[in-house]
């Protein structure tokens, strides 16, 4: 496995790859990764016969006040894992490679305003410039998201059908430590009592999705009650709590499928997400 820092040195041997006929596999990450990165890297190993992992903390998605300098980095373990996942490249441009004065932005329009968007005004901006940037240098045939982030997810479908990339998106379901937690490199941040606290994320999901299990339909009970779960937890602030439409990201006043129930929770100083969907 190789570790590549710069766009023209990894072109030539995607190119080369691409002339032997050989399908490529793209999971975008921002490094420190760990079991849910593992498990994308997995699934595009076994789709394809090459994987490039790209491992960069893109600047250009954080807001002014979050943790663009604070993100956990160590590329060290990545590629250990990378190497023992079976991937084939590890891209980690330094943020002047990828960006090098760019004047040019990919923008959204409504699906990145809501849920996340309304807290993280520039953050989608950034995700999908990032992307385009990637599916542009890497030019995969495949490229792996998780659920864990569902907006995202999204508005990556979106972004390859309204800009005519000719790639599959493959959405992979989310990995959770053993009591329910989501995996995230940002857990690295809480402190034990923060960690039992966080608990409370999967706990209400669960909560809410046996409440529609039961047959409610109203939408808005089933969140108040996900809400007031969340609410007994002193160490937790809610962002929002919404159950909204998983074709076009709308609030849905009645319980009806495809459906995201999604959610970002502050706990301490830590914004955590987590979701389900129901289809
Ligand atoms: P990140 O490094 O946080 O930007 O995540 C890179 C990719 O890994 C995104 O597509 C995430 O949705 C995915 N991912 C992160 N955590 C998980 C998880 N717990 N389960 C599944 N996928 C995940």
């Amino acid at each position: 496995m190789q570790i590549i820092k710069k766009i023209d040195e990894l072109r030539p041997i995607i190119k080369q790859w691409h002339r032997e006929g050989l399908s490529v596999g793209l999971v975008p990450t921002m490094g420190y990764l760990h079991e849910g990165h593992k498990s994308l890297i997995d699934r595009a190993v076994a789709e394809n016969d090459r994987v490039v992992v790209s491992d960069f903390v893109n600047p250009t998605q954080f807001g002014p006040n979050e943790d663009f300098e604070s993100y956990p980095r160590d590329l060290g373990a990545d590629a250990a894992l990378c190497e023992a996942a079976g991937a084939d490249i590890i891209f980690n441009p330094e943020a002047d490679e990828m960006y090098d004065n760019a004047l040019t932005f990919v923008d959204m329009n409504k699906i990145t305003k809501v849920l996340c968007g309304k807290t993280r005004p520039i953050h989608f901006s950034g995700v999908c410039t990032v992307v385009s940037k990637l599916f542009n240098i890497v030019t995969p045939d495949k490229a792996y998201f998780g659920q864990k982030d569902a907006q995202q997810l999204c508005v990556i479908r979106k972004m390859v059908k309204d800009l005519n990339f000719d790639i599959e998106i493959v959405g992979c379901p989310i990995i959770r430590e053993a009591d329910g937690l989501a995996k995230s490199s940002r857990n690295t941040y809480l402190s034990a009592d923060e960690r039992k606290a966080a608990l409370c994320l999967s706990r209400s999901l669960e909560t809410g999705k046996k409440m529609i299990e039961n047959g409610e339909l109203s939408a808005a009970k089933v969140v108040d009650t996900i809400k007031a779960e969340i609410e007994k937890e002193p160490l937790a602030k809610i962002d929002y709590v919404e159950m909204v439409d998983l074709n076009n990201l709308e609030t849905l006043e009645t319980v009806q499928k495809p459906l995201l129930c999604a959610m970002a929770v502050y706990i301490g100083k830590t914004r955590l997400i987590d979701n389900f969907i129901l289809e």
